[in-house]
């Protein structure tokens, strides 16, 4: 079959690699019929992300048609159209029985190498390293999915591709992002990224009751789409001291609840953005973790912080004394994916969420690499990336 493969920063190729087939009870094989590039696939792209190996297959975000399953499941069809989570749960252990599924303790064969790095493993994910399984990723035209009987989603007949695809992980991790700032009433909610994640959460951040959401960024087209798409106020990090606007636009106080929709990868103007590329070159950290830097100070007293964006290992100059002093809440985590794909599904079947309008870019796989590059560079206005094989 024919799959986009990681060969070093910046070196993604269309390769011919040998078809996926069965290996446990559980398993499914797909046809895929349609993948997107992450922003998180970025990392990847870059080189940041520590594990990978030549020629993997990459790619978390994806769906297609079940061409055969083992005879652990039995809840799927041969023909059946599904949505996979990117993280794999296996649905019995500790965790995924208090539908923690990014934190499933059966998924990840290679968790010895993530208990070096973060303490204990987190769970298997396509197409992401092999501190997270090594698992073969989506952005191919067939895949493994393993505990299918968990992991695979039907899609209701008559819905497109386009419109449950960013089950796999965009929505529900924007989502999880509005949903664990606990918004109340009346809240504003600052987003620091508007990338596809970044304009979920805004929307998200509406729907469970925000009264203003304000969105930073310095991309026109990415401002524009949270606000015409979106209904936010924006402000662009290049023009203005974030600062300064947001305590202008909330009386002094400062944002409510405050996400970080960027993560290990911030660009940041001036003296702190040297730092933490001096700090990174030297390999003295392994993330510029500007925005979550931002969002802490920012926050009004006893607000929250909630990070949907990817870190992978180590930051610097994290303002504790900030957090404890200003009874500051930081919440993050892996979306538990599987817990969102049928409440947003139901949202999306009835019209309270259309996910489909960041969708900038339209390819057949074969075009892969060169979309990494077009999306690394932000050209051609490009937001999201869907890729048909
Ligand atoms: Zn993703
Ligand atoms: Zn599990």
């Amino acid at each position: 079959m024919k799959a986009l493969c990681w060969f070093g920063p910046h070196d993604v190729r269309y390769e011919t690699v040998p078809d996926p087939v069965l290996i446990n009870p559980r398993d499914v094989i797909l046809k895929v019929t349609s993948t997107a590039i992450c922003g998180s696939d970025l990392h990847l792209y870059n080189g940041y992300i520590p594990s990978m190996a030549q020629g993997d297959i990459l790619g978390h975000e994806f769906m297609g048609e079940v061409i055969e399953l083992g005879p652990g499941v039995s809840n799927l069809e041969r023909g059946d159209r599904v949505v996979i989570p990117f993280n794999i749960a296996c649905g019995g252990c500790f965790s995924c029985e208090r539908k923690q599924f990014s934190c499933c303790e059966n998924s990840n064969p290679n968790a010895w190498m993530a208990e070096k790095m973060w303490g204990h493993a987190g769970t298997g994910a396509y197409g992401y390293s092999h501190l997270t399984g090594g698992y073969a990723g989506g952005q191919a035209e067939y895949v493994r999915v393993p505990y299918a009987d968990v992991n695979a989603m039907k899609v209701p007949d008559g819905m497109t591709d386009e419109q449950v695809l960013f089950l796999s992980d965009i929505l529900p991790t924007g989502y999880m992002a509005a949903e664990q700032c606990g918004i109340q009433p009346g809240d504003t909610v600052a987003v620091w990224g508007c990338g596809p994640v970044g304009q979920f959460a805004i929307g998200c951040a509406y729907l469970l009751g925000a009264e203003r959401v304000i969105a930073i960024d310095r991309f026109p087209e990415r401002l524009k789409m949270a606000r015409d798409r979106g209904g936010a106020e924006t402000i662009d990090y290049e023009a203005v001291d974030v600062g300064e606007a947001l305590k202008e636009l909330t009386g002094g106080l400062g944002p409510d609840r405050c996400i970080d929709a960027v993560g290990m990868e911030a660009h940041t103007p001036g003296f702190e953005g040297l730092y933490d590329k001096l700090k990174m070159t030297l390999k003295l950290e392994s993330d510029r973790p500007s925005v979550l830097r931002h969002a802490i100070l920012n926050c009004r007293g006893g607000g929250t912080v909630s990070v949907p964006g990817v870190y992978g290992g180590l930051v610097d100059k994290i303002p504790m004394g900030s957090v404890m002093n200003r009874s500051i809440t930081i919440k993050t985590g892996q979306t538990h994916t599987q817990r969102y794909m049928r409440p947003l599904l139901e949202r999306i079947m009835a019209g309270q969420i259309d996910p489909t309008f960041v969708i900038t870019h339209r390819l057949p796989l074969e075009e892969g690499p060169g979309a990494y590059a077009t999306f690394l560079r932000k050209q051609d206005e490009c937001i999201k990336v869907v890729l048909k094989p």
